[in-house]
């Protein structure tokens, strides 16, 4: 139950105190700094599908109940009390009470989650056919050996490094940059 209510990611920014806001979107897993060591290179890595931690520096691993006690230096057992506690979470003849601020906060990480889902699917579509389009125009600027088609090879010269430069911000740029390009990309494809 704690683990359903409470993600890893929930958990750090409000227990740790740690803000995922600015933090790039990965497809399995991402990586942040250590929170329980001095770390110069993030070595705190989190699935958030999978609910489970890991600093490779060795400083632990696990679900968010392992994160909480190591977090508080305190046992599992105190770790579970704790988070039951402050989820509101009442075992009462095997009757689990929530109160409502934890449905809220539930239906609202689910609301991001599919808002994440459906950036993603128009991520892949403007990555994609863009890499096409690029791989397009390459093959048909080597191809081109008449002097008559030079207009269109430097038409092409001056395209290809905005291309190349779009889809660079699709792979390496942060979130915001990554909504900024594909809604550019979208009004390219789309003729706009
Ligand atoms: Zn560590």
């Amino acid at each position: 139950m704690i683990k359903e209510l409470l993600t890893i990611e929930s958990a750090l920014e409000l227990y740790v105190g740690i803000d995922l806001s600015s933090i790039r979107i990965k497809r399995k897993s991402f990586n942040i700094s250590c929170p329980f060591h001095d770390d110069k290179y993030p070595s705190f890595t989190i699935w958030p599908k999978g609910r489970v931690w890991k600093c490779w520096a060795g400083c632990g691993s696990g679900d968010v109940i392992n994160l909480i006690a190591a977090f508080f230096n305190i046992p599992n057992n105190q770790a579970i009390k704790l988070l039951a506690n402050d989820l509101g979470i009442v075992n009462e003849r095997s009757k689990l009470t929530i109160p409502p601020q934890y449905f809220y906060k539930a239906k609202k990480q689910k609301m991001e989650r599919e808002m994440l889902e459906a950036f993603k699917k128009r991520y892949n579509e403007a990555f994609f056919r863009l890499l096409a389009i690029e791989k397009a125009m390459k093959e048909k600027t080597l191809s081109i050996k008449s002097i008559e088609k030079a207009e269109e090879k430097s038409l092409l010269y001056h395209h290809l490094p905005y291309l190349a430069h779009l889809l660079d911000v699709l792979v390496e740029g942060n979130f915001d940059d990554q909504v900024d390009t594909v809604l550019i990309i979208e009004s390219i494809l789309n003729g706009g």
